[in-house]
């Protein structure tokens, strides 16, 4: 990344990750050191915004569902005042940003206002939940199409999802905000035809040293979610795949997973 990439006056749209700093990528940390001003969501942790260089002034606005801080509108003219004053400006968004973070609606804005605006790709909660349960989010074969797809509804309302289709039963669904859900889309993908005993797994703050990962069937889903806080995010995955016995037979992930408390501890000279 040259200077000339992040020109005072600019936007930078980055994927924060999944939590684990260490997933950032280093295009990220860098725009992260450049920044005069960021932006970012509620799921963005200290450990990101830490990189931050320590004269960054720091704007929270995140939204969590049923406790909005910041309309989308207000996030957008925050943007483009922040841009307009010469600022060079990075919004940081968890995971990715083009996976159900309206980042489109972002771009729109600041174009529309003629201020020059880039995107820096990060890691989508699936793919780290995947890695946190040590699956594959597809099989050869068996699971050939993923569906990313969201479960939050509108406060009052039921979901507007095409249940049929996510019922295939050889494709697999990673679905985000869908835990005060689950009940819901256990009764629809079972009326669909989807079998009450296909593999799910409720993936909780995956990467963060809080992570949890929750095995079962997608008959028993609501009641799995049952023991996860409001407050952490969770990722579904329903499928095939959702059984680790698929990736490999045995106990190979807690075999070869260090907790992650010790792995954070062992001086970088002895690992190899
Ligand atoms: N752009 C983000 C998703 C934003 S929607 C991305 O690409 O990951 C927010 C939802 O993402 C959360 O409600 C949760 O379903 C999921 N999510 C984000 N971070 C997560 C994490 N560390 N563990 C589990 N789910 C997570």
């Amino acid at each position: 990344m040259s200077p000339d990439d992040f020109p005072p006056g600019s936007v930078w749209l980055v994927g924060a990750g999944p939590g684990d700093p260490e997933l950032l990528t280093r295009k990220a940390a860098r725009l992260l050191e450049c920044a005069e001003v960021v932006f970012y969501d509620a799921l963005v942790g200290a450990g990101v915004l830490n990189l931050a260089a320590p004269g960054a002034v720091l704007i929270g606005v995140g939204k969590r569902s049923g406790r909005h801080s910041r309309d989308q509108a207000t996030i957008d003219r925050l943007l483009v005042e922040a841009a307009l004053a010469g600022k060079r400006v990075v919004r940081l968004k968890g995971g990715d940003p083009s996976v159900f973070g309206r980042s489109n609606e972002e771009v729109a804005a600041l174009a529309a206002h003629g201020v020059t605006v880039r995107i820096c790709p990060g890691v989508t909660a699936a793919s780290a939940a995947a890695a946190s349960a040590g699956i594959s989010l597809t099989l050869r074969d068996e699971v050939r199409a993923l569906t990313f797809v969201t479960a939050h509804a509108r406060a009052g309302e039921s979901l507007d999802l095409d249940w049929p289709a996510l019922a295939s039963r050889r494709s697999g669904l990673a679905i985000y905000m869908g835990r005060a859900a689950a009940p819901e889309i256990t009764r629809n993908l079972m009326a669909a035809g989807l079998s009450g005993a296909t593999p799910v797994l409720v993936v909780v703050n995956a990467s963060l040293a809080t992570e949890r990962v929750i095995r079962g069937k997608l008959s028993a889903l609501g009641f799995l979610v049952r023991a996860v806080s409001n407050a952490d995010p969770t990722l579904l995955l329903i499928g095939a795949m959702a059984d680790p016995l698929r990736a490999a037979p045995g106990d190979w992930l807690e075999r070869s997973q260090l907790p992650r408390e010790v792995a954070s501890r062992v001086p970088r000279s002895q690992v190899t």
